[in-house]
C-alpha cells in the first residue's frame, strides 16, 4: 500500500510552500488508495516549539488535510534511532571519529582554497576508535560507485559516491541527526514514497546509504520545484507573506489556498479552477515541472473571486461572520442585510476586504479617503445641496427611481457623470468603491443617505 508523508520541521509557522508538500502527499495517498501520515520533526531542540507544531496541525486541518493516522513526534522515539545506529555499528557500516570542529574548519578551508567541495576527509574511518565524549558516529559512505534512484518528477537521477562524505549520524552528546532519524522513521511508519521540497535532493543519496547500511526496502521519490517570489527567488517572508494562517486571516477560502497551491507547479490544459476532489482524480505526480513555481498573488485574488462566487449565500455569510465580528457589523441591524450582501459579496477579492467594502452599509463612516474627498468632494457642496432637494421628495427610494433622477440632476446641472456621481459617492461610503449610485443609495436607505450627503455638506464648509 502506498504511504506518503509530510514530515514538517516545527521551527516555524506552516509555510505556503509547507502546504503545497503536504497536498501533494495528501493527493497522492488519495489517488491510490493509500495513507497519508504526518510526521513532526522536531530533533532541533532549539528550534522547535509547540506553537509552532500547534499553527502546522491546525493549519492542515483546516484545509482539510487530515493524516489517516494520529501524527508522531520525533522526540517521543529516541529508542528507535539509537537502536538504528548500534545497528550500524554492529554490522561495521558506522565509525566513532574525534576530529575536532577546529580540524573540521582548517580541513574546510584548505579544501576550499584548493577549489574543492569541502568534505569530511574519513581521517578516523580505519581507526577503530570507541565511544566518548569526544566521538561522534559516521557512517562508511561507499567511497567509489554511485547511487541512482528513480524521482517521479526529475525521472533518473545520479549522484556519484565521491561527492559524499561520511556523515554523521550521531553527535558527541548522543543524539541523533536529522538524516538518521528521517529514514528510520519512514521504514517504521511504512512509508513508500517521499515527497518533499528540491531543497531536499542531495539529502536523498545520503539517506539511500542510511537505509542500505540498515537493509531497509528502498523508496520511491518525488522532489518538488522550489516556490517562488515574484522576483524569481525562492519565497521569503521579505517578498510575500508565507505563513498559511495570515492568508486565511485576510480571508482567502482554505480551498482557494488548496487550489492555488495545487497550480504552483502542476497544470491541466486551461483549467484553473480545482478543488480537493477534483484535484484526487486529474493530478499527477508526473506531471509537475521541474522548474520553480512563482507564487502569484494577483492569481490567488482571482481564484480567490471564483470560489467565493461559487459559493451559496448562506455558506458565504458562514465564511464571512468571522470577518464581520472583528468589524462589529450585525447583519441584522439592517432589514435589507441579504441585498446588500448580494450586491457586495464580489466586491473584492477577499472575506477581510469585502468586509470593508461593508462598512458604509451597516456602520456609521468613521474615516474618509483623503485622496477622494480632495479630488470630488472639495468644492461640491452646491451640487451636493441640489441633489438632497431632489431627493428628498422621492417615493418610493426604489433603485429605478434613483436613477432616474440622479439622470435628471445631471441633465439640470449640466454635469458629467463622474462630477455629480463621485462627490455623491463619496459622501456616502467615504470612498470612490461602491456599486453604481443608484443601487448604493438604495441599500443605504433614504433617512442615511440623506445625512450622510448633508454631513458633506457641512464638511465642504
Ligand atoms: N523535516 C524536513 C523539513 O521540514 C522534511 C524532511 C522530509 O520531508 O524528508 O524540511
Amino acid at each position: 500500500m502506498t504511504v506518503t508523508r509530510f514530515a514538517p520541521s516545527p521551527t516555524g509557522n506552516l509555510h505556503i510552500g509547507g502546504v503545497r508538500t503536504a497536498l501533494y502527499n495528501y493527493i497522492y495517498a488519495k489517488q491510490n488508495d493509500g495513507k497519508f501520515l504526518i510526521r513532526i520533526e522536531d530533533t532541533d531542540q532549539e528550534r522547535s516549539r509547540e506553537k509552532f507544531e500547534k499553527n502546522i496541525l491546525d493549519g492542515l486541518q483546516m484545509i482539510g488535510l487530515a493524516p489517516d493516522e494520529d501524527p508522531v513526534k520525533q522526540s517521543q522515539r529516541g529508542h528507535l534511532y539509537l537502536s538504528a545506529a548500534q545497528k550500524i555499528v554492529n554490522s561495521g557500516l558506522g565509525y566513532y571519529c574525534d576530529c575536532q570542529p577546529e580540524r573540521l574548519e582548517n580541513l574546510r578551508n584548505q579544501q576550499q582554497k584548493a577549489g574543492k567541495k569541502p568534505m569530511y576527509d574519513g581521517k578516523c574511518r580505519d581507526r577503530n576508535l570507541c565511544k566518548s565524549e569526544n566521538t561522534v558516529l559516521r557512517l562508511k559512505t561507499p567511497r567509489d560507485g554511485e547511487v541512482r534512484f528513480n524521482d517521479l518528477v526529475r525521472g533518473e537521477v545520479i549522484f556519484d559516491n565521491c561527492e559524499l562524505d561520511d556523515l554523521i549520524l550521531l553527535r558527541s552528546n548522543g543524539n541523533p541527526t536529522y538524516h538518521l532519524c528521517n529514514v528510520v522513521d519512514d521504514a517504521a511508519q511504512g512509508v513508500t514514497t517521499v515527497i518533499r521540497g528540491e531543497d531536499h535532493l542531495s539529502n536523498t543519496p545520503r539517506q539511500i546509504h542510511i537505509q542500505e547500511a540498515l537493509g531497509l526496502p528502498p523508496l520511491e521519490y518525488a522532489h518538488l520545484p522550489l516556490v517562488l517570489g515574484e522576483n524569481k527567488k525562492r519565497l521569503s517572508k521579505r517578498d510575500a507573506v508565507t505563513s498559511l494562517d495570515e492568508y486565511i486571516a485576510s480571508g482567502y477560502l482554505p480551498s482557494s489556498m488548496v487550489n492555488m497551491l495545487a497550480r504552483l507547479g502542476w497544470s491541466k490544459g486551461d483549467k484553473e479552477i480545482f478543488y480537493l476532489d477534483n484535484l484526487i482524480n486529474d493530478f499527477r505526480m508526473q506531471e509537475v515541472q521541474k522548474a520553480g513555481a512563482v507564487f502569484d498573488i494577483k492569481k490567488l485574488d482571482w481564484i480567490n473571486t471564483n470560489h467565493l462566487a461559487n459559493l451559496d449565500l448562506e455558506e458565504f455569510i458562514d465564511h464571512l461572520k468571522p470577518y464581520l465580528k472583528k468589524e462589529n457589523i450585525s447583519l441584522e441591524s439592517k432589514d435589507n442585510w441579504k441585498e446588500i450582501i448580494s450586491h457586495l459579496r464580489t466586491s473584492s477579492p477577499t472575506l477581510a476586504s469585502i468586509t470593508q467594502d461593508l462598512i458604509p452599509y451597516f456602520l456609521d463612516i468613521k474615516t474618509y479617503d483623503q485622496k477622494s474627498v480632495d479630488k470630488f468632494l472639495i468644492g461640491s457642496k452646491p451640487i451636493l445641496e441640489f441633489v438632497v432637494r431632489q431627493l428628498e421628495s422621492i417615493e418610493p427610494w426604489s433603485e429605478d427611481q434613483l436613477d432616474e433622477v440622479l439622470a435628471k440632476c445631471q441633465k439640470d446641472l449640466d454635469l458629467k457623470t463622474p462630477q455629480l456621481n463621485q462627490p455623491i459617492r463619496v459622501a456616502l461610503v467615504g470612498s470612490t468603491k461602491s456599486p453604481s449610485l443608484g443601487l448604493t443609495l438604495s441599500l443605504i436607505g433614504k433617512e442615511v443617505s440623506l445625512a450622510r450627503i448633508k454631513k458633506a455638506i457641512d464638511l465642504n464648509d
